[in-house]
């Protein structure tokens, strides 16, 4: 993969905000507090560019950044915490809903689960998604470093069985952690291909 510089370009409520729709996209997506911004930080190596901002205005955003004219990452909102009122909450998963149904420049999901609390509830309906639009997932473990290797490579196996179970041909998992800077290679690996670097 060669060396890219990624660039914040802008946050958005409404699709009708997003960059236009072309080239190739890979979006993050995660339960609040799965270690997402750590993780994009992390892989674009450059410090605090997803913002670790966690008012209600912001988590309900997507965040758009550039590699180049033709690509992009995508920050989804993080989901799982019911803490904002029932309307934004609404209209959070409403967009992000709509965001994967119909974005055309959309190349993988990179979801982010806690290894300590993997597949909630949310993950599934997002794996569900992707293995019914066919959409190419890739799973990062993150904060690996809070658990032994054995254990560790134990729940990345059980992972690995419980995505394949969705019979999906492009769905991949890998262990993953931003304090030891862990994982960051394969998971470059991944982005590259989806964005055809
Ligand atoms: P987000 O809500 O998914 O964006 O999660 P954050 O990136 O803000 O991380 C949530 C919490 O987990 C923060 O306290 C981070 O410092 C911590 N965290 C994130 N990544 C790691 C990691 O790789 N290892 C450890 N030990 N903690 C992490």
């Amino acid at each position: 993969i060669p060396p890219v510089s990624i660039r914040y370009l802008r946050s958005i409520l409404e699709p009708k905000d997003a960059p236009p729709d072309q080239g190739y996209e890979v979006a993050f997506a995660g339960r609040s507090n799965a270690g997402k911004s750590s993780a994009i930080n992390t892989l674009a190596n450059i410090g605090r560019l997803a913002r670790v901002s966690k008012t209600p205005g912001r988590t309900q955003m997507i965040n758009f950044f550039t590699i180049d004219d033709e690509r992009r990452l995508v920050d989804l909102p993080g989901y799982g915490y019911a803490k904002v009122p029932g309307e934004i909450h609404r209209r959070w998963e409403a967009a992000l809903e709509r965001y994967l149904r119909y974005r055309e420049s959309l190349r993988g999901v990179f979801l982010l689960m806690d290894i300590r609390h993997p597949f909630t509830e949310m993950d599934e309906i997002m794996i569900e998604w992707c293995a019914h639009r066919g959409i190419a997932l890739h799973v990062a473990l993150t904060k690996s470093d809070k658990l032994s290797r054995g254990a560790a490579k134990n729940t990345w196996l059980l992972a690995k069985t419980r995505l394949a179970s969705y019979g999906a041909p492009d769905f991949s998992v890998q262990l993953f952690s931003s304090l030891k800077k862990t994982g960051t290679e394969e998971a470059w690996e991944v982005l590259g291909k989806w964005l055809a670097l």
